[in-house]
């Protein structure tokens, strides 16, 4: 009898805002099979062009707060003074269904998927190849005020301090070098077992 993987895995981005997240993650979609991208939920004002329900759903701090409360997150932070949070239930319908899920979470949220459901993750921190790199994209990225943009770059200096806790880092040079790297992370993150798969794995070799 053959094994059926039908099990969900997950896979972390993190890296400072501006280091190239969404431009992988759009660039690499058709090559990394059926998955699931976690959007969150913000209290951050939409930049121009997002739209709420795609990029996040955009919502006040009340909001944020009532959700807090009745714990529909997974996990939540605080970011450049503002929330952001994974809510439970599509992640746990997403995985449940098998799929790969992916979130763009900051390090604290790494940390607390870690926690919950380290089993089944796999990370990956995404980064400019300098400091000095990461300000170019974001002035040219024009999404930003240059007040933000400061913030950001003062918040990058000490996202990178945990660098060391993630499984694969990708420098992002060149972008398309950088797509394929997390092509072959985002496909060896679905072969990632909990512990009642593993278990049934086993059992299968007892009889
Ligand atoms: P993030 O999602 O991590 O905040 P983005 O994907 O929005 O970052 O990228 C920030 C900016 O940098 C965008 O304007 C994007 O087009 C640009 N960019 C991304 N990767 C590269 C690259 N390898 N070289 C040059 N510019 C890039
Ligand atoms: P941005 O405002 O540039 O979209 O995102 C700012 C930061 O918030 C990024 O580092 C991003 O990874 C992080 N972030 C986005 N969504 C979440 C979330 O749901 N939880 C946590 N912990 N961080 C998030």
């Amino acid at each position: 009898m053959s094994y059926s993987y039908n099990h969900g895995s997950i896979l972390v981005l993190s890296g400072p805002s501006g280091a190239g997240k969404s431009t992988i993650i759009n660039k690499a979609s058709s090559e990394i099979g059926d998955y699931y991208f976690s959007i969150s939920t913000t209290t951050r004002e939409p930049r121009d062009g997002e739209m709420d329900g795609v990029e996040y759903h955009f919502v006040t701090k009340q909001e944020f707060e009532e959700d807090i409360r009745a714990g529909n997150f997974l996990e939540y932070a605080l970011v450049h003074n503002n929330y952001y949070g994974t809510s439970m239930k599509p992640v746990k319908d997403a995985l449940s269904c098998g799929k790969l899920v992916i979130f763009d979470i900051d390090i604290q949220g790494h940390r607390l998927v870690r926690n919950k459901m380290g089993d089944i993750t796999t990370s990956v921190f995404i980064t400019p190849p300098s400091l000095n790199e990461l300000e170019l994209r974001l002035v040219a990225r024009s999404s930003d005020s240059l007040e933000t943009i400061k913030t950001r770059l003062s918040n990058a200096k000490e996202e990178i301090k945990a660098i060391g806790e993630y499984d694969f880092i990708i420098i992002n040079d060149e972008v398309g070098t950088a797509s394929l790297e997390f092509i072959s992370i985002a496909n060896a993150s679905r072969l990632k077992m909990n512990k009642e798969e593993l278990q049934n794995l086993i059992s299968l070799w007892q009889n």
